[in-house]
């Protein structure tokens, strides 16, 4: 898939803060824009019916935590992609609800406040676990998704966003020839999740903790996530790449990106009271400086859990 991350695979152990680990590519038929106005309706819409059910953000101890993890993962998602700091970002908790953990284009994430209890997650398995969604959101997977999908549906490249994906809501043979487009891109929010909390300092054995709480999740033809097995493999592939982010992550934050990108003071996240991109502590300069040792810039299993 040309649209899919390209990942920088990293040398070591030259691993230090100025350079960033992951890259993005652009290759999308339809706009930010479109995708993200129609994931904000269709997030508004699920988050009034919880609301109006009692269902929405009813555990403090949660809250308490997402408050304190989320903006740690914010920091290292706009240090990786700057762009993200122009997004609305909320999350917020559900209870006896569908879904495990979701994330919409456009940063909008739900968590399942049974889950996180059920499987007893730690902080550092439940930041793995937001970075994960997280990663859904910067990665665009919404949107390459219907960009690929566009070849699997009749006329696909003369119809539109919404059109699309409407067809993809209830087609069963189109969604069974995007299957291997979902795994991939699990897989893909798996790689980027986990150098986003990485980079944030939750430690990274969590990841494989995560992994195994989370297990399969059922192995049916249309499963939307790779087998334990797969993503285990991934992960421990991974595991020293991000010690060595860790390690530079326990000396401070990542250092702030100067961008030429409009960055609100303030991103909006309904269940925290306020996330701002100045309160971070912005020193990170035994990392910046110390290249060689330290490293440096360098389910989820219901159906509408990515
Ligand atoms: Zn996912």
């Amino acid at each position: 898939m040309k649209a899919l991350l390209a990942t920088v695979l990293i040398a070591l152990p030259g691993l230090a803060w100025g350079q960033r680990v992951l890259e993005f590519s652009h290759d999308f038929a339809f706009s930010a824009h479109e995708v993200n106005s129609l994931a904000a309706r269709a997030y508004g819409a699920r988050l009034r019916t919880l609301a109006l059910a009692g269902k929405l953000d009813r555990d403090p101890a949660l809250k308490a935590r997402l408050q304190r993890i989320v903006p740690r993962l914010l920091r290292a998602a706009i240090y990786e992609r700057p762009t993200a700091a122009k997004l609305q970002w909320e999350i917020h908790s559900c209870s006896e609800c569908d879904e495990n953990a979701s994330a919409m284009a456009g940063g909008k994430l739900l968590v399942s406040a049974e889950m996180v209890r059920r499987l007893r997650f730690s902080d550092a398995e439940l930041a793995y676990l937001l970075a994960h969604e997280m990663a859904h959101v910067l990665a665009q997977h919404t949107r390459e998704f219907v960009s690929v999908a566009r070849y699997f549906v009749d006329n696909g490249l003369h119809r539109g966003y919404r059109d699309i994906r409407n067809e993809l809501s209830w087609s069963f043979p189109v969604m069974l020839r995007m299957h291997p487009v979902y795994v991939q891109q699990e897989l893909e929010a798996d790689y980027i999740g986990f150098v986003l909390a990485a980079q944030a300092g939750f430690r990274p054995k969590a990841m494989i903790s995560l992994i195994k709480k989370l297990g399969d999740g059922g192995e049916t033809v249309l499963a939307t996530h790779p087998s334990e097995a797969q993503r285990l493999a991934q992960a421990r592939g991974m595991l020293e790449t991000a010690r060595r982010l860790y390690a530079c992550a326990l000396k401070g934050p990542a250092p702030r990106r100067h961008t030429r990108v409009n960055r609100p003071e303030v991103l909006q996240c309904r269940s925290c009271p306020t996330i701002s991109t100045t309160s971070f502590p912005s020193s990170r300069e035994s990392c910046i400086n110390s290249g060689g040792a330290t490293p440096s810039s360098a389910t989820w299993s219901s159906s509408t859990t990515r």
